[in-house]
């Protein structure tokens, strides 16, 4: 065999064990039975992996008969990267260890006339005592982004800005992705699945789909802009043009709608204060936007067919007060008799899920490579970090 064989296949092995290990503790003969590798060559790469600090030995499993195999786990915080989101109102930081666990976050609001450059000089100041431990920093914006450029970000007004002048000098591989793509990978990274769809609504709307396990991006990174979907309305749009569907679902809509119908607060939290006090405008107001999420959701089933839809942005926070109308409405519409039962959850991450899905692209490549991960980014797969899938093309499942 080829020295390039070898080494390929080295990894292939180790992925499989870190992967099979990512659900959880095996002894080495259940490792040696699940990945179909001789004993021999498991107890050789385990034992690799506990001198990397990968893995560790745990407490002995029950056994009926004999000595009880020892069983080993994935070592918690044993890697670390880094994730951002560069938010309209602020920028949220995090540390994920590559269990999918935050071990830090750290949480700022920008003022408003604070540009993309001023906003980015401020996160990389933040990162700078953090680089040490990090694999790298996957750094999230609201809007269409191209390899270190983001073409347009309708509600900051940002238009063809390069970043690349303020991440060359940084001493570790960063990624720049779109914010609901990369809150997909943030569910994906944790569950390993194979078909999702991540809907990010808070003043705008977009979606970030997993389909057949790989992130879609499109040809020039403007897929999942769902929020500027054209409809009969002729309200003017962020984006310079009228009737776009993010105009009729983002929450400053809501919050105008709850007014109209008698509301006296004037902004997402009074609304949210009025729902958990039983005022009627505000639950009549978020019923109706339930209703409308069920819709657009029968339409996202026939568009991008996921097997689960998960709801990111402040929306999530009103997700009680509008669930049972939006499952209705799903009920209602749905093309397919599958799409009524389609699985609609809040994310698991929170208001952190794009943050996290920034780190994740790393995490998820150091998967992907066997741990074998090299000090140059090229070596890991290109600097741009674009083909990054979910530490496995196949997911956790496979
Ligand atoms: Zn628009």
């Amino acid at each position: 065999m080829r020295k390039g064989d070898v080494q390929t296949l080295r990894r292939l092995n180790r992925r499989a064990i870190l992967n099979q290990l990512r659900r959880g503790p095996l002894s080495r003969a259940d490792l040696a039975r699940a990945t179909g590798l001789a004993k021999s060559a498991v107890s050789r790469l385990v034992e690799e992996l506990l001198q990397e600090g990968l893995l560790e030995e745990g407490p002995a499993a029950p056994s009926p008969l004999g000595r009880p195999p020892t069983l080993l786990r994935l070592k918690p915080r044993a890697r670390m990267a880094l994730g951002a989101e560069v938010g309209v109102e602020g920028t949220v930081l995090v540390a994920l260890d590559w269990q999918g666990q935050v071990a830090w976050s750290k949480e700022w609001a920008h003022a408003p006339e604070e540009d993309l450059h001023a906003r980015i000089q401020r996160l990389l100041l933040e990162v700078r005592p953090h680089l040490q431990d990090a694999l790298g920093l996957g750094i999230t914006l609201p809007g269409v982004v191209a390899g270190r450029r983001l073409l347009l970000a309708p509600n900051l007004g940002w238009r063809e800005v390069d970043l690349s002048p303020h991440l060359a000098a940084l001493p570790l591989p960063v990624a720049l992705e779109n914010d609901a793509k990369a809150s997909a990978l943030s569910e994906v990274f944790l569950h390993g699945e194979q078909n999702l769809a991540y809907v990010v609504l808070s003043t705008g709307l977009g979606v970030g789909v997993v389909a057949e396990g790989r992130l879609l991006r499109g040809a020039t990174g403007a897929f999942g802009e769902v929020g500027h979907w054209l409809g009969e309305g002729v309200s003017p749009c962020r984006c310079g043009r009228r009737g776009c569907l993010e105009v009729a679902l983002g929450l400053e809509t809501l919050v105008k709608r709850y007014r109209a119908l008698g509301g006296t607060a004037s902004t997402l939290e009074g609304l949210l204060a009025g729902a958990r006090a039983g005022e009627e405008a505000a639950l009549l107001a978020l019923r109706q936007l339930g209703e409308a999420l069920g819709r657009f959701l029968a339409n996202l089933a026939v568009a991008y067919d996921p097997a689960r839809v998960v709801v990111g942005g402040r929306v999530a926070e009103l997700f009680p007060f509008l669930e049972a109308s939006l499952r209705a409405s799903l009920q209602a519409h749905a093309f397919l008799e599958a799409h009524r039962r389609l699985p609609v959850a809040p994310s698991v991450y929170g208001h952190l899920a794009p943050a996290v899905g920034g780190a994740s692209l790393f995490l998820a490549r150091f998967f992907e490579l066997g741990g074998l991960w090299a000090e140059g980014p090229r070596r890991n797969g290109g600097e741009g970090y674009a083909e990054v899938a979910f530490g496995d093309r196949y997911g956790l499942g496979a």
